[in-house]
């Protein structure tokens, strides 16, 4: 059936055997635009897809830097520059123990369709290093985002490639990092986006994915004649994407009762809904100690429950925002026995391509993180135009745009579910439409 994409997917694997969170993302992207690619037989011609699964160019490079101990870490950093066929190079960074060249390019190949999505001139690239800023003191954070950017400012800049953060790099280490950048270059331009706002950050771009998502989300329910108010609401994480998310739910009216760490997960059934219990998730993610269990206390009646994903817990909602492939089969299943109707990502890639079948088979509609979560990214365009025209944009004006552009990203994928008769198959509409534009962009620009 998938004759033409499954031609590159088995490229893909024979090429990179050992990326297996790049291969998922391949599958997943390619099987869905099958019906495209048959529908455009000048793309074969053209190695269209031959030449979208390997990343333009791909650095990496050395990270020495001194420990509070005077002893010599050396760490590994990345920056996979995937696609700029619709711009400059844009993705975050992300920093923890785990990253090697399989997760960048998972969430490099991820971030092309996501910016495509959100209809701005933004390619696709991620970055990041094998660091995990846990534990570590402010000091050597800071040595380490100066080493890194040593090494990394050669191949970025405002027209060329826009790093963000990402998952272990928030505005601490952007400052780092572009304060490192700056002095090297003598440039203050817009090569970062998430800075803080009196770095020529952009008001309102710490809450723009968790807004983001629960706009997207607002605009899914309200296709199948349903609203937030009311809805009870399962959220993992307690980063910057679920204090967005948990703002704006409490906000439209909707229940979260759950936040989770890698230690287990806090259940309020009274909600995370007065601003003492949301502003517990800012401490958290501050204490730099990536553990839920001692905050359970702030949260009167409430309990924590170790060792366990909040997947298991009966909601309207599920909104993963934490990391990838957090909902495997298993949790699936519970979901579905929980009667499970709508599965709304903010993290990226947080479900396992089985899992995502069976949730949607099995009458859950999924929204895909590509489109969700593409707030984030989006208003770090908004930096970049507000950078370039050197202004400053208020939080109204943020926000405003950043309605408009989720809603706009609902339209496309439902229509792109029309076009090609997808049903409810919003994860294929969100692919088909992110990939028609970066198609369209990759073609005009030839062999390239
Ligand atoms: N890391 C975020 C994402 O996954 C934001 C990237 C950016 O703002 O460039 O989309």
């Amino acid at each position: 059936m998938a004759n033409i994409s499954q031609k590159y997917i088995d490229i893909a694997k024979q090429n990179y055997p050992n990326e297996p969170e790049f291969l998922q993302t391949v599958e997943e992207v390619l099987l869905s635009i099958e019906p495209v690619l048959e529908a455009h037989p000048e793309y074969e011609k053209a190695g269209l897809v031959k030449r979208l699964i390997e990343p333009e160019r791909m650095i990496s490079f050395r990270v020495p830097w001194v420990d509070d101990n005077g002893e010599v870490q050396v760490n590994r950093g990345y920056r996979v520059q995937f696609n700029s066929a619709l711009g400059p190079y844009k993705g975050g960074l992300r920093f923890q123990a785990n990253v090697y060249p399989g997760i960048l390019k998972f969430l490099g190949f991820e971030q092309i369709f996501k910016n495509s999505l959100t209809g701005l001139p933004i390619g696709g690239g991620k970055g990041g290093s094998d660091f995990d800023p846990a534990g570590k003191s402010d000091a050597e954070v800071m040595r380490f985002c100066q080493s890194f950017i040593t090494e990394l400012y050669r191949h970025i800049g405002p027209n060329t490639d826009v790093p963000a953060g990402d998952m272990g790099v928030g505005g601490r280490e952007i400052g780092y990092m572009m304060g490192q950048y700056k002095r090297i270059t003598n440039e203050y331009d817009g090569t970062w986006t998430g800075k803080g706002t009196t770095n020529g950050g952009l008001n309102g771009r710490t809450e723009a994915t968790g807004f983001g998502i629960v706009f997207f989300a607002r605009e899914v329910l309200k296709h199948f004649g349903d609203s937030l108010e009311g809805k009870t609401a399962v959220v993992s994480g307690f980063g910057n994407v679920s204090w967005g998310t948990i703002t704006k739910l409490v906000e439209l009216g909707a229940k979260p009762i759950t936040i989770s760490g890698p230690d287990g997960y806090i259940l309020d059934e009274e909600g995370i809904t007065t601003p003492e219990k949301i502003n517990t998730l800012l401490e958290l993610r501050n204490s730099g100690k990536n553990v839920c269990a001692p905050y359970v206390e702030k949260f009167p009646n409430a309990k924590f429950i170790p060792g366990k994903r909040p997947w298991e817990v009966k909601a309207d909602l599920y909104l993963p925002c934490a990391m990838q492939n957090d909902i495997t089969m298993d949790w699936a299943k519970e979901m579905v026995a929980n009667g499970a109707r709508y599965l709304i990502e903010g993290a990226n890639m947080p479900t396992t391509n089985e899992a995502v079948q069976y949730l949607m088979d099995n009458g859950c509609v999924v929204a895909p993180s590509k489109a969700a979560n593409a707030g984030g990214v989006a208003c770090s365009c908004l930096e970049m135009a507000q950078n370039a025209e050197h202004l400053i944009w208020n939080k109204e004006r943020v926000y405003a745009e950043l309605e408009h552009i989720m809603v706009h990203i609902f339209k496309i994928t439902e229509e792109a579910c029309a076009k090609y008769n997808l049903g409810e198959n919003l994860v294929a509409g969100a692919n088909i439409a992110g990939f028609e534009r970066v198609a369209e962009a990759m073609m005009m620009q030839g062999i390239v």
